[in-house]
């Protein structure tokens, strides 16, 4: 193997090490906030996630954690939206952003997201990188590319990680990815690489550890 080649592996593998560290520490649950007065304090460096109810986000924060029951699906209609903030390792910050996108959800309900994520969004200074989860059996929705506009807008760093690759077959997840791809290509604000995950296999949940651990504080 050239040597160029193998550099570049093991410069993956400290990687893929290095988040798997950081994600096998304590994650603890901070602070749950409906309200953008009662942010906790910006200490940490943050990764946000977000998608269409039901798209796998409290699975995937769970899986990236190791946990089973950190993150809840409270994104119920009706429910209060809230933003819930997680302390990993004491070095990174995991936010969890209210589900969007309910097929029945009153017209308050959608003003309520926006103006709360919005205002996130725009105002947040350690946010370093928003993951925007696809469901891969679904692809982007017009609720997605709302989504992505104000993520561009608001000039707000973002990555699709597409969920629940395991119900697909490859073929299906190259073609979304593709078709995804293309899209991305006209948002100023989005990451160009996709990381296809599953909760269930556990596909593409280190690569995420990594890419997310690229944003925390150095361990002490
Ligand atoms: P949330 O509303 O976005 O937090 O979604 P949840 O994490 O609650 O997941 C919604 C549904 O999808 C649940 O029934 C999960 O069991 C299922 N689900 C989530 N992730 C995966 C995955 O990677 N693979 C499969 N097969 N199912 C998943």
């Amino acid at each position: 193997m050239p040597e160029e080649d193998a550099n570049q592996q093991n410069e993956e593998a400290a990687r893929l090490e290095a988040g798997r560290l950081l994600f096998a520490k304590s994650c603890d649950f901070v602070a749950g906030t409906a309200t953008l007065d009662r942010l906790p304090p910006p200490t940490l460096p943050e990764v946000a996630f977000a998608g269409r109810s039901n798209v796998g986000k409290s699975s995937l924060i769970n899986a990236l954690t190791g946990r089973n029951s950190l993150a809840r699906t409270s994104n119920t209609p009706g429910r209060t939206q809230q933003i819930n903030f997680f302390e990993l390792g004491g070095r990174l910050m995991l936010v969890d952003l209210p589900g969007y996108g309910f097929a029945q959800a009153p017209k308050a309900q959608v003003a309520e997201w926006n103006n709360l994520v919005d205002t996130y969004l725009k105002g947040r200074v350690p946010l370093r990188r928003t993951c925007l989860l696809i469901d891969s059996r679904h692809g982007l929705k017009d609720v997605d590319r709302e989504v992505m506009v104000m993520l561009d807008k608001a000039a707000a760093s973002y990555q699709v990680v597409l969920t629940k690759a395991d119900k697909i077959k490859a073929s299906a997840l190259d073609a979304v990815c593709e078709a995804v791809s293309a899209e991305l290509a006209r948002h100023l604000a989005a990451h160009p690489v996709i990381l296809p995950t599953s909760s269930e296999s556990g596909l593409g949940i280190a690569e995420l550890r990594a890419a997310l651990t690229d944003f925390a504080n150095p361990s002490a």
